[in-house]
């Protein structure tokens, strides 16, 4: 694991609304080659398409945004448009009225990325930071889905402090610097955030910090500007900024592989 940043937030409130926000981002175990990884790699996937599974997203100059992961060239690192994106859910402990929450705010980030995030389910699959990228005997030869779970800082010391989310994808580069790609990612969020959030009737809240992880997910990271989601203190807003939207649609419009 690589922690590009872990920027905790206070959870005071910088509105009288309510709790601010929360994040960590953190970037999962990078795999160069397949030899330093001991893993090797999975072959194209049979949900794979020629084209893109979904409509690009326009492209739209509007705000600051900043990708997690550069490849040379100044290329951003992103998911393969042309696959689904999967993901499982290990809601052992999700609080209650989160599944829909969740639900929501991947949605938002498909529409605004223009990437076809597909939910495989539930999964025992705990929390882990350094989590493998490719796990045979819990999800077969590919790589593994995003996982997304939720704990507190004693299951997930990562959400110690203020934090309420931690997100981020690893980044594989099979084959040179031109390949490099985002192959699967994690999504911790706080319990004891979300529960507050929800009981003090500041569901919109909850999904912004799930949308402000996912984000991560997909390839953005941290800006500093207040009018974007990925600001890494909630200031209160809701929904996607204008320059997130722009960096979300630009992460969606990456590379289709067939090399693996
Ligand atoms: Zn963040």
């Amino acid at each position: 694991m690589t922690p590009s940043s872990r920027t905790a937030t206070a959870l005071t409130s910088v509105l009288a609304v309510a709790v601010a926000g929360v994040c960590g981002s953190v970037i999962l175990r990078q795999v160069h080659d397949s030899g330093s990884a001991g893993l090797g790699y999975p072959p194209v996937p049979a949900d794979a398409r020629p084209g893109r599974v979904l409509a690009p997203v326009a492209v739209v100059s509007s705000g600051p945004y900043l990708a997690e992961h550069v490849l040379p060239g100044g290329v951003p690192a992103t998911y393969d448009p042309c696959r689904p994106v999967h993901y499982v859910v290990n809601s052992s402990a999700m609080p209650e009225g989160a599944g829909a929450l969740l639900a929501d705010a991947v949605a938002a980030v498909s529409v605004a990325t223009g990437l076809a995030l597909v939910d495989d389910g539930s999964t025992d699959e705990p929390l882990d930071p350094h989590r493998d990228v490719v796990q045979h005997e819990r999800y077969g030869n590919r790589w593994a889905p995003v996982l997304i779970g939720f704990s507190d800082a004693r299951g997930y010391p990562a959400l110690g402090g203020d934090v309420a989310g931690v997100g981020g994808s690893s980044l594989v580069q099979p084959r040179g610097p031109a390949s490099g790609r985002l192959v699967s990612g994690q999504v911790a969020l706080d319990v004891d955030v979300l529960t507050d959030l929800v009981a003090r009737g500041h569901a919109d809240q909850a999904r912004a910090i799930m949308m402000h992880e996912l984000g991560h997910v997909v390839g953005l990271d941290h800006v500093q500007d207040q009018a974007q989601l990925m600001y890494p203190r909630n200031r209160g807003l809701t929904s996607f900024g204008p320059g997130d939207l722009e960096g979300l649609a630009v992460l969606g419009h990456g590379v289709c592989h067939t090399d693996t």
